[in-house]
């Protein structure tokens, strides 16, 4: 990073909306060097009563089903009615470019060149636990610039849909017609976590065969998830002709209205926040367990106890556990390393405008 921007320097360029403090906002709190962490700590108390005003739609399926196609396309006419897209790629497993802006600004040239559209490619390298940090934590900053639709793009391989499930309002599942696994792509947890699926590339002699996927599609969510009010819109669209996507759209804000008329929206935003808490605390506690301090040593001596016989199982937990609570006790207040940070402290409950 060039010379550090104060806090208060970072806070009031994101709130004018200054692309290049934006930028370098959503670089500190991906960064996972201890005294950024602090920083981007301060930053996001200081964001948090500015963000939560977005709709954020998690757009997930598999490598050439169209995503950023979609997503470039989307943005584009989101950006002509006048809403200001911040796209967010959650790349865990490092596939793309390595993470490059030129990659990701390429895959999305139309709307990168759009003032009120900023891209943010997958902070390269890290685990999936800490992609999705950077990720939760750099909603708060789009959200903050006023950035009022916020698209979080994945790859489909499992985990990372999850994780990115856990952090938007509607989670958007492109499929694609013909492919033989169909069903078997689409598995029922990706069923289970999508709220709209969108059968792309409905185009040219494909238009018919995605239509035919799509009702194929409808129906055996009817049989996996039951007729209830809660199943998934199943669409066709063409990224490329334009095709579909105000219908696509359209589903998406009808079901996160759906879910605020319901009040189930700020129920999902606060489970959300819950869940996040709970992961946050069992990865601290593993990263302190396996790490090279006091816990970690006490831990793997406790193992070695343990298989050698020299002590119970009781007993060497309760060694393990007197081991955490002094590291815990020894941290200052403030000092805490990057992994231990809470939740990103976004309100819960916002309200998206339409
Ligand atoms: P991603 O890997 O999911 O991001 O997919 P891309 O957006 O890179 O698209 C993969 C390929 O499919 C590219 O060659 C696109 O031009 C093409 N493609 C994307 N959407 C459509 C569509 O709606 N119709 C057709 N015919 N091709 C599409």
């Amino acid at each position: 990073m060039r010379e550090a921007l104060s806090v208060d320097r970072l806070v009031a360029g994101v709130r004018h909306r200054d692309r290049a403090v934006v930028a370098r906002a959503l670089t500190l709190v991906e960064s996972s060097r201890p005294e950024h962490r602090e920083l981007a700590r301060e930053l996001l108390r200081e964001l948090a009563p500015d963000a939560g005003y977005a709709r954020r739609v998690g757009i997930s399926g598999v490598p050439g089903v169209g995503k950023s196609t979609f997503t470039d396309a989307l943005g584009t006419r989101l950006v002509d009615r006048g809403h200001r897209v911040g796209v967010l790629a959650v790349d865990p497993s490092s596939s793309r470019t390595g993470g490059s802006i030129l990659g990701d600004r390429t895959r999305m040239a139309a709307l990168a060149a759009r003032d009120d559209a900023y891209i943010r490619p997958a902070p390269s390298g890290g685990h999936l636990g800490g992609v999705a940090r950077a990720t939760r934590d750099s909603i708060v900053v789009l959200e903050a610039a006023g950035f009022d639709v916020v698209v979080v793009e994945t790859v489909g391989v499992g985990q990372s849909e999850v994780a990115v499930s856990g952090m938007v309002d509607t989670f958007l599942f492109l499929a694609l017609a013909r492919s033989g696994d169909q069903l078997q792509g689409i598995k029922r947890g990706i069923l289970e976590l999508a709220d709209v699926i969108a059968v792309n590339k409905a185009d040219g002699e494909h238009a018919g065969e995605a239509r035919v996927t799509a009702r194929e599609l409808a129906v055996a969510m009817r049989l996996v998830l039951g007729p209830d009010e809660g199943r998934p819109q199943v669409l066709t669209c063409s990224a490329l002709t334009g095709d579909g996507l105000d219908e696509v759209w359209q589903a998406v804000v009808d079901h996160a209205d759906g879910l605020r008329r319901r009040g189930v929206l700020e129920e999902r935003r606060r489970r959300q926040q819950v869940d996040w808490l709970r992961a946050v605390v069992q990865d601290e506690l593993r990263l302190m367990l396996s790490g090279s301090g006091h816990a970690g040593a006490v831990a793997r001596a406790a193992e070695q106890d343990v298989a050698s016989g020299a002590v119970t199982v009781p007993e060497a937990m309760d060694r393990v556990l007197i081991a955490l609570a002094a590291d815990l006790t020894a941290r200052a207040p403030g000092r805490a390393p990057e992994s231990a940070r809470g939740p990103a402290p976004e309100s819960a409950g916002g309200h998206a405008p339409g």
